[in-house]
């Protein structure tokens, strides 16, 4: 174990002669348990495959995908942590100038639809070389899906990318199956958590049978159906005739707490690979001090990708493992005595579970309720961050993942002075919206009276003396949002918070969310009713901009 090699010295070093995976980044190569490209790297090199990564190859020239030579196995392909699109544009279509998952904040050979370019790249260079696609841009557009950039329908990735298989979701499982699989001379073949072109399927099982992908693509009723049915049977064997064979996609496999645990107990380095000398990559300066806390989240919300790729079931580690993990934390030079974080998707769901044994229907765990099997603790996450603060050279423990206000408040809301001991001046929340048609498009229905909430924040912390404030989150341009609605929000939040700072995002349709089949076909495939979307940019921007008139608050950068 040490660094996995990405430089042509370093695998030079290791003494192979061929690496048996070789997995191809968008991203800077950061070896951390946040960073996908290095939780793959990881579990399979634990498993005892050599691993090399190269990191944001240049697509305009061959040889970057050459240094290492064909890989014995496969070569595993992603975009990084955020789809290539969403790494490029804003909301407006606009270039973005900077760039997280790299260093100094500076692009990096980025290209629009990457896993494609890279796919193709390789096929240039190795035609017999067995390609896996994987990360949230291969997963989110698994099958067709409505693609906001170019404004248009497009096929599965698969065939565009002319990959042999699709991971989706969080991909340990189905990536050692992989491995093993083409190890032992075997053509994976149904491997849970993936999705593959196959000339046939089998018909014995309790398969969901989608229609043919050309007919979702032309007609906006047939696609608003079969993507209720894929969204509504992600625990069967769903499959789609395409070109004349068969898009088929083998449910996930759920990890088990053991199993999470054992993925963030694999030797990372937790920093950035050292060819970069050092230079910040802001996504990783945000999360070096945070914890992992969980997968999943039960809100399903919408406009979010995390039902589709983490899936709504929470699987929470042990406090073993997070004791385990804050203790590494501390034992580095850098570290300064504050941990930054100890959350997930939605901080506060860690411990949460489904107490339901049969099959769930339901698109969200709290929308348009709260579902009765729905078992949360709020009580065990704020003794975890205790627990954490207590280990030696702690000095503080705070949130830094959003915390869903609604759901703490309704389960505890006698626990608000404690919790206010955990944020470091500022509480980000996601109301998102305050209007009722958009909240309910978007499945975000508050448990709990934004108000009321904003007046026990301000009344527990001046108790305390403190001068803390509410980061309030909310978006522009989602479907059912218009300028009247903007306006009513604006008029509110400016009496909620008065001139108090906060952020708004443009809506971006992500491909195969549902707030993405809303806004294409204009109609809830859910509800049938007929949803309005603004689609015309100078109107968009009207909406956007008019709550920074009202308010004076900040611009968010769209990423959402
Ligand atoms: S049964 Fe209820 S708690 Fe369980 S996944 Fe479904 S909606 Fe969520």
């Amino acid at each position: 174990m040490g660094i996995i090699p990405a430089t042509f010295e370093e695998f030079k070093k290791t003494g192979w002669k061929q690496a048996d995976v070789i997995l191809i980044s968008g991203d800077a190569y950061v070896d951390h348990p946040a960073f996908g490209a290095a939780v793959i790297a990881r579990v399979l090199e634990k498993r005892g495959y050599k691993v090399a990564v190269i990191d944001q190859p240049d697509v305009n020239d061959p040889a970057s995908v050459t240094v290492f030579g064909p890989p014995r196995l496969f070569f595993g392909i992603t975009s990084g942590n955020v789809d290539s699109m969403l790494t490029r544009y804003t909301a407006f279509k606009k270039i973005r100038n900077d760039d997280p998952f790299s260093p100094d904040n500076v692009p990096v050979n980025r290209c629009d639809r990457a896993v494609i370019r890279y796919c193709n790249l390789v096929k240039q260079n190795y035609k017999e070389s067995y390609l896996v696609i994987g990360g949230i841009e291969a997963s989110m557009r698994r099958f067709f899906h409505y693609d906001y950039w170019s404004n248009s329908v497009r096929r599965s990735i698969l065939l565009d990318s002319r990959a042999d298989m699709l991971v989706f979701g969080m991909g340990e499982h189905a990536i050692l199956k992989i491995a093993d699989e083409l190890n032992t001379n075997k053509k994976p073949f149904a491997v849970s958590g993936t999705a593959a072109i196959q000339s046939e399927y089998d018909n014995q099982n309790d398969v969901i049978l989608l229609d043919e992908e050309k007919s979702c693509i032309e007609d906006k009723n047939i696609f608003s159906e079969n993507f209720k049915r894929i969204y509504l049977n992600s625990d069967k064997v769903i499959v789609q005739p395409v070109d004349r064979r068969f898009l088929v996609q083998y449910p996930a496999h759920v990890l088990s707490q053991n199993e999470i645990d054992s993925v963030y107990e694999l030797p990372f380095e937790r920093l950035p690979h050292p060819k970069y000398d050092g230079r910040k990559i802001p996504a990783f300066e945000m999360i070096k001090f945070s914890i992992n806390s969980h997968r999943g989240c039960a809100s399903g919300c919408a406009f979010c990708s995390i039902y589709l790729h983490q899936g709504r079931r929470i699987i929470s580690r042990s406090e073993k493992s997070i004791l385990k993990e804050a203790d590494s934390i501390i034992r580095r030079r850098y570290f300064t005595g504050h941990i930054t974080d100890v959350g997930g998707p939605s901080a506060n769901m860690y411990g949460t579970v489904c107490t339901n044994e049969s099959r769930c229907l339901r698109i969200s765990c709290l929308f348009p309720d709260r579902c009765k099997y729905l078992k949360t603790d709020q009580q065990k996450w704020i003794s975890l961050m205790h627990k954490v603060k207590r280990l030696d050279k702690v000095k503080h423990v705070t949130v830094g993942s959003g915390l869903r206000y609604d759901l703490f408040m309704r389960d505890n809301a006698s626990l608000l002075p404690e919790l206010i001991e955990f944020i470091s001046g500022q509480m980000k929340i996601a109301p998102e919206h305050t209007d009722e048609k958009v909240l309910a498009a978007m499945r975000k229905k508050p448990l709990y009276k934004l108000e009321d909430f904003v007046k026990e924040f301000n009344t527990a912390v001046k108790k305390k003396g403190k001068k803390y404030y509410i980061i309030s989150y909310f978006m522009s341009n989602h479907p059912g949002s218009s300028l009247k609605s903007m306006e009513a929000m604006g008029a509110e939040t400016e009496r909620l918070f008065k001139f108090q700072p906060d952020q708004v995002q443009s809506f971006i349709p992500l491909p195969m969310t549902l707030s993405s089949v809303i806004y294409h076909t204009g109609k809830d495939p859910f509800t049938g009713e007929t949803v309005f979307s603004e689609k015309d940019t100078d109107r968009k921007r009207r909406q956007h901009m008019l709550f920074f008139k009202t308010k004076g608050g900040h611009h968010g950068n769209g990423a959402r």
